[in-house]
């Protein structure tokens, strides 16, 4: 267990989280001299930002070339699911009133399946039906609202969410709204899908040794230019405060960070994060400021990571023990943190 006093000075650092990752990175990868032993591109998508960094690239690759390639296909995953694209395969289902069956993409199934199964998993505490709550309570696309929404909007949006109100079909792809005013939200694995899709493209270049990161899911495979495992940051769990709680080796394994201390407002000096309680309708009112979920896929750790902060300290501990999930939590108590790993995530914190 790791304590933290956090009544260390406060530091403003105005980095987005994942070029805040990046720059962490460099140095603690410790990054060759030579230019030529690592490529490292980013930018922005989804909303936040994305960094790939690649050590000991294929002869023929370049910063240049792999830009454009690497934003294709985020881009790609932005006209798939994004609920902040009108035109997105997503939005357009969202404003699809049918309740029959709705043919889609396997691609937006890959995600709606998964989502659906995480879902099951956790007994509702992840649901991708979530969008009114998100919407009325202002972390969705729209505007957000200057007044905390009315317990009666709040009925109002609940009875549009529930995972259970969503049929999913593998063969041919397909969902099925029980209501035609379902409205699914996958940005609590969009992010991971992004690293998945990024890794997928650079493997299929013959690359062997990279650390990508759309903002807080990453994919980290090989070694890092000094032929180390990648060193990954997670961040104190602070709202303005750019400082490292712990950093990890991480190697051929994808890593999710969800916390409720980036993407928040404050009223009446009352904390409300963008982590919604699909039993109360509200944002999850908990210490627990922050949880990294260590697997094989980007999007199946970014919606556990979600579902284990939904879940809160002690019911998403003994969800992911139960399970062998590698699960790091961070826990503010008064003036200090508190961080623990599930066994299974130990090895990461031993090395
Ligand atoms: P995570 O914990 O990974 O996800 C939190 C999000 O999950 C919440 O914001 C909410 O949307 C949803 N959620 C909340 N409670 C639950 C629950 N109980 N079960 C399931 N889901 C829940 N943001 C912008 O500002 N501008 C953009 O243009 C933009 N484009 C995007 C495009 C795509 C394809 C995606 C996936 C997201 C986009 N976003 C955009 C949203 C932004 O990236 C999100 O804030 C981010 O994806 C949330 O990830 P996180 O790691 O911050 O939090």
């Amino acid at each position: 267990m790791i304590r933290k006093n956090l009544s260390m000075g406060r530091r403003h650092g105005w980095l987005p989280f994942a070029l805040f990752v990046a720059a962490l990175l460099l140095p603690l990868a410790g990054c060759d001299k030579r230019a030529d032993a690592l490529i490292e591109i980013g930018g922005p998508t989804m909303g936040t930002y994305y960094s790939v960094k690649i050590a000991r690239p294929p002869a023929s690759m370049t910063a240049e070339t792999l830009k454009p390639d690497v934003e294709v296909v985020l881009d790609q995953v932005i006209a798939e699911i994004s609920t902040y694209d009108e035109t997105s395969e997503l939005s357009r289902l969202n404003r699809n009133p049918s309740t029959d069956w709705i043919p889609i993409s396997s691609n937006l199934y890959d995600v709606i399946a998964e989502g659906q199964r995480i879902a099951l998993l956790t007994d509702g505490a992840f649901d991708i039906t979530i969008g009114p709550l998100v919407n009325l309570w202002g972390f969705g696309p729209e505007q957000r609202p200057d007044a905390l929404p009315s317990s009666e909007e709040i009925q109002v949006a609940r009875a549009r969410v529930g995972w259970q109100k969503l049929d999913v079909r593998a063969t041919p792809p397909a969902v099925r709204k029980a209501r035609a005013d379902l409205y699914i939200d996958l940005s609590a694995l969009g992010e991971g899908v992004g690293a998945d899709r990024v890794s997928a493209l650079l493997e299929a270049r013959g690359v062997a040794d990279y650390m990508i990161a759309v903002a807080g899911a990453i994919r980290a495979k090989g070694r890092n230019a000094k032929g180390q495992p990648w060193a990954i940051a997670i961040e104190e769990p602070m709202p303005d405060l750019r400082s490292v709680h712990r950093v990890i080796p991480v190697s051929d394994r994808a890593l999710s960070t969800s916390g409720d201390y980036r993407n928040f407002f404050e009223r009446d000096g009352k904390r409300y994060s963008h982590e919604i309680d699909p039993m109360t309708g509200a944002p999850v009112e908990r210490n627990l400021g922050s949880v990294t979920v260590i697997g094989e896929s980007g999007m199946v750790v970014d919606g556990l990571a979600t579902a284990l902060m939904v879940m809160g300290e002690a019911r998403g501990q003994a969800f992911a023990e139960a399970r062998g999930l590698a699960a790091f939590f961070i826990v503010r108590e008064g003036e200090t943190l508190r961080g623990f790993g599930t066994p299974a995530f130990q090895g990461y914190l031993d090395r």
